[in-house]
């Protein structure tokens, strides 16, 4: 793996580059104000000496997107795309990006301006600096987002402290400042069901944490229903978690132990009372509650084996349409 030359003298001859990596699906009215505040930016950067590239991925998108990228990239040398044949979510989009950047340094931002650029040059110190490899971003207010979504986001955070090896800080952004080598590490995982927010605590290295406040979308909206972000919570807790599937062994444990009791208490009260117990309903609640249980269990199990089924297809995280 490649590791950044921080032994250049950002000041010196040879100019570092950083690179913007930025994922988009449909933000037709976002990118170019996106572009004009990221190119103030890079301005600001070249007085360190650093320069920069953008490499945008279309998402599939069906609006201008793909249009307006393939003006920015014929009138500034330093825009790259990727168009993807359909979309292939952010964390494709992510990985593509990440192996098309050349910097030796990456950001991967929203193009959507909720990620403030103006926060680079900061983020930029500490890895420049070599004291650290990545500096990472968390919102610490949720403003403007529906309050029913803070609220599952706050419960997935606490599941997922409970359930992954891995800390997940809440709020976590995937907007992220990496050098080299922490780039090259996402990059070494391959699997197919890819969870950026447990990937980048998983890899390690050392991470310096910025906060923000949550600012709202400056043109468009957000590509996430309550159940596409539902579903990804899922699958982000199945990616780095089997805890699930020992709950389910466990409560097999449990339930067997409990019936072993009951069967005990009824045949006392048989033999010392000659009490029969009486009662069908009982009876039938306690089959469907642990037939209920034991479904679950299947579930959770076909779930896990779902997942190893994508993985061992072992197909391509994304098509690409059009590079350049
Ligand atoms: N995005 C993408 N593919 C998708 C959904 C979103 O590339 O299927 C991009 C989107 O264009 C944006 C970023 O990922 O640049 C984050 O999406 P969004 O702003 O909708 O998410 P939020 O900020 O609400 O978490
Ligand atoms: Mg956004």
């Amino acid at each position: 793996m490649k590791a950044p030359d921080l032994s250049i003298d950002s000041s010196g001859s040879a100019p570092l580059l950083i690179s913007l990596v930025v994922p988009c699906f449909n933000e037709q009215e976002a990118i170019p104000i996106f572009y004009k505040e990221a190119c103030a930016v890079l301005e600001e950067l070249k007085q360190k000496n650093i320069s920069g590239e953008f490499v945008f991925i279309d998402d599939g998108s069906k609006d201008k997107t793909l249009e307006i990228l393939d003006q920015l990239s014929k009138k500034d040398d330093r825009v790259h795309y990727l168009a993807f044949s359909r979309n292939f979510g952010k964390e494709a989009a992510l990985l593509a990006g990440l192996q098309k950047s050349k910097g030796n340094f990456v950001v991967t931002l929203d193009a959507d301006g909720q990620d403030p650029l103006c926060m680079i040059p900061g983020m930029l110190e500490p890895v420049l600096a070599g004291e650290f490899d990545c500096a990472a971003t968390r919102r610490v207010t949720r403003k403007g987002e529906p309050p029913v979504r803070s609220f599952f986001a706050r419960i997935f955070y606490k599941i997922m402290g409970v359930l992954a090896n891995i800390e997940i800080v809440d709020g976590a952004r995937d907007y992220r400042l990496m050098n080299r080598a922490y780039a090259d590490s996402i990059l070494s995982l391959t699997e197919s069901n890819r969870f950026s927010k447990g990937i980048f605590p998983w890899v390690g290295f050392r991470t310096k944490w910025f906060e923000y406040e949550n600012t709202r979308r400056v043109a468009g909206e957000t590509k996430w229903s309550f159940w596409k972000l539902f579903r990804y919570s899922i699958d982000g807790i199945m990616a780095f978690s089997a805890k699930p599937l020992a709950i389910a062994s466990v409560l097999g444990i449990l339930f067997f132990v409990v019936s072993i009791g009951l069967i005990g208490v009824i045949a006392v009260r048989r033999i010392v009372l000659g009490d029969p117990v009486a009662g069908w309903a009982s009876t039938v609640c306690i089959i469907l509650f642990c037939s209920g249980v034991q479904l679950f269990s299947t579930g959770i199990l076909g779930a896990y084996l779902s997942k190893t089924y994508t993985e061992v297809k072992r197909r391509p995280h994304y098509l690409v349409k059009i590079e350049k």
